[in-house]
């Protein structure tokens, strides 16, 4: 038997539905807050990738899928969309003065070799607002505000949201020299310790060695005076609103373009186990210069929709309702089968939800089937009514059955619903 490859998925039933819903609600908040979807392609070229997310990065180190077309370019699925859609914004010239802030949303399956498990795959959907421009503690605070939306919008309650300021320029340098002596008096995993050199911050973001850390010293008492009042602000806007958040001080992200605030909001719940992260993002203010354009300012995250459907199992909350029919054709001979189609197209036109058996049924099938999919009425037509120009209709809810005429069907349904 063909099998679908490691790490993906089939998405169909109900899963689908809570997919389709999911999606829904995120777009109604990037409505309210006037934020515009951006369409990449799935594919770009290795260079985008290895450049923006740093060659030292997990992502491009062991996680990419690269390929080469016949042309013999280096191709590569995409990892994460922030690339794709700065190289978008740089290439569509969409960085002018008058669109700014730029403030775009994407929705839609990445790639990455992992080693799959529950919330973990080799494909997988990811939603994320990137925004160009206008850097201020507010348009931080705006996108973060985004994300905690959408999950409370979904119901989700019970996660944490932990901010930091990551360090840069010279004070980067003494904290680093600072982190490194604490480093060198622990006992540190094999990733770790190849990463004190190439990559000092990272090791903060270690699974394996996260308890050790605890006590390490904090990035932010060696903030500029900058940084430190800007750090300030975002997080003055951010006790007015109704979360709690938490200043995490090891929250450095995996990708080396991160700048400034960086966040990530981590479910409470311990069932999420390891893949607890369901949203994380952060500033990236040289990555536009970095991948060729101008000095311009962006910030974004990037949302789990697998991991966000795993929460909401977990805390059993449904978010889509399956589909209820208005009408379940039965039709009792040929000729009515033949009828059926016309019937069910006036009704489809007219709005009316509507299906039939397409395959033989009894009809004792036939009626469990319209059960089963919850119509809330059942029309039956054989050759008598065929002939006599009417259609019987079975109201499911008050299970009273009426004899309507061809003409007036529509017109008794539509009352009735
Ligand atoms: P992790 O530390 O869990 O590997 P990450 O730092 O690689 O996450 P990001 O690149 O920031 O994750 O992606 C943002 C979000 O996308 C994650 O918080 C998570 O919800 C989701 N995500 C990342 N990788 C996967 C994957 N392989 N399968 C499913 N969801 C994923
Ligand atoms: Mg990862």
């Amino acid at each position: 038997m063909l099998k679908k490859p490691r790490g993906t998925e089939d998405i169909f039933g109900k899963k689908a539905q809570d997919f389709f819903a999911l999606e829904m609600i995120i777009r109604n908040v990037m409505e309210l807050y006037n934020i515009n979807e951006v369409r990449t392609p799935i594919f770009e070229s290795y260079d985008l990738f290895s450049r923006s997310a740093g060659e030292s990065s997990d992502i491009v180190n062991k996680e990419m899928f690269v390929f080469q077309d016949r042309k013999n370019r280096s191709l590569a699925l995409r990892p994460e969309n922030t690339a794709g859609v700065v190289r978008s914004v740089i290439e569509n010239k969409l960085y002018l003065e008058e669109n700014l802030p730029l403030k775009q949303f994407y929705f839609g399956p990445m790639f990455r070799y992992e080693r799959p498990q529950a919330g973990r795959q080799r494909q997988f959907t990811q939603f994320g607002v990137e925004i160009f421009g206008g850097k201020s503690p507010s348009l931080d605070a705006e996108l973060i505000t985004s994300g905690i939306e959408i999950l409370s919008n979904i119901g989700l309650q019970d996660f944490s949201v932990k901010i930091n300021y990551l360090i840069s320029g010279e004070n980067k340098s003494k904290y680093i020299k600072v982190l490194k002596d604490s480093l060198a008096k622990m006992k540190l995993c094999e990733d770790c310790l190849n990463r004190i050199e190439k990559n000092t911050l990272r090791v903060l973001d270690c699974k394996v060695d996260q308890e050790k850390f605890d006590n390490i010293p904090s990035m932010s008492d060696f903030l500029s005076p900058e940084d430190d009042q800007y750090f300030k602000e975002y997080l003055s806007i951010l006790k007015r609103m109704d979360f709690s958040l938490e200043i995490d001080a090891k929250l450095v992200r995996g990708l080396d373009y991160y700048t400034g605030i960086v966040f990530e909001i981590v479910s409470n719940d311990e069932r999420q186990g390891s893949q607890s992260t369901l949203l994380a993002g952060g500033r990236y203010d040289n990555l536009v210069e970095e991948l060729g354009g101008p000095q311009i300012s962006g910030a974004g995250f990037a949302l789990g929709i697998e991991r966000i459907l795993i929460a909401l199992e977990n805390a059993e909350i449904s978010i889509s309702q399956p589909t209820e029919l208005d009408v379940y054709c039965i039709p009792l001979s040929k000729q009515a089968e033949l009828f059926t189609s016309s019937l069910l197209f006036m009704l489809r036109k007219a709005g009316l939800k509507s299906d039939t058996s397409f395959v033989n049924r009894s009809l004792k099938s036939n009626f469990k089937k319209a059960e089963s999919l919850k119509s809330k009425n059942i029309l039956l037509i054989g050759d008598k009514e065929l002939k006599e120009n009417y259609v019987i209709i079975k109201n499911q809810t008050t299970m009273k059955e009426e004899k309507v005429k061809f003409e007036k069907i529509l017109n008794f349904l539509i009352e009735e619903l």
